[in-house]
């Protein structure tokens, strides 16, 4: 299996989104600082039954971003794109073609990770179930997601992960017959994010969304700015920490500057 990692474009927030204060999103609106530009990730895994992706990263859309409405949307992020940085013409260059492609799994629907839909009219796309429902119509608006730049075609298949152990993970479905590719319930980030883990060998890849912002918030086990509920975030990262400790794991978030490097060089957590 080759995993490919795709860059979208980078991204910047405010530094108490990344590490969570006491008042959450609150801090978040209050904080004068910007981290650093960080790369946005989307991920292509070359299986035998074909290629499935992982998020869809950034569309050039996004830099309109101070035009919604939302107030987190238009002030408290902001997004660097060009149209070839967008994930379609990346999988072109990297020669992969739409008819390879098996499915789109996506972590959650965040702008970020959806901003990329345009590109698979014609793909399977599998999103967590209670994340498709929290980010819907003018609710969905609300809460700082885009549902007015999905595609007009976009009608991706609900997935409620069953009560299905997976390591420390109580819930589970594998995206492959082998079972070799399994999503992971992880939330935290949003109530129903999901991980998506690629076991290669004795190695597992864990492609981590925005479970954690980077490798070292998620050994600390520090929670962000941005989880509605803190105590169920840390639990995620005490379960994902456990697993890199269970196994070889080469920990993937999208918004890691090191993750590129790590799955190159196939470091472990
Ligand atoms: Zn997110």
């Amino acid at each position: 299996m080759r995993i490919h990692a795709i860059q979208t474009g980078t991204v910047r927030v405010k530094t108490a989104q990344v590490q969570g204060r006491r008042h959450g999103l609150i801090d978040v609106f209050l904080d004068p600082n910007w981290t650093d530009w960080v790369p946005t990730y989307a991920w292509a895994i070359e299986h035998p039954d074909g290629v499935i992706i992982v998020d869809s990263g950034q569309g050039t859309h996004l830099l309109e971003h101070s035009r919604e409405l939302n107030p987190y949307v238009r002030w408290e992020v902001a997004f660097q794109i060009q149209r070839e940085q967008e994930i379609g013409p990346q999988l072109r260059s990297l020669g992969i073609g739409l008819r390879d492609i098996k499915k789109v799994v996506l972590t959650h629907l965040h702008m970020d990770h959806d901003g990329g839909l345009a590109h698979f009219p014609d793909s399977e796309i599998l999103v967590p179930a209670g994340e498709l429902a929290k980010a819907r119509g003018w609710l969905g608006r609300l809460r700082g997601y885009l549902p007015h730049r999905w595609p007009t075609w976009f009608d991706p298949k609900p997935v409620d992960l069953p009560t299905e152990p997976f390591g420390p993970f109580t819930h589970s479905q594998r995206l492959t017959k082998e079972g070799d590719i399994v999503a992971v319930a992880t939330p935290g980030h949003t109530p129903d994010h999901i991980s998506v883990v690629v076991q290669d060998g004795d190695a597992a890849i864990f492609l981590a969304g925005d479970a954690s912002y980077n490798q070292a918030l998620m050994l600390s086990g520090t929670v962000d700015g941005v989880s509605a509920d803190r105590k169920v975030a840390k639990a995620t990262l005490a379960a994902i920490k456990r697993f890199t400790q269970s196994r070889p794991t080469i920990y993937l978030p999208t918004h890691d500057p090191e993750s590129g490097t790590r799955l190159a060089q196939r470091q472990y957590a």
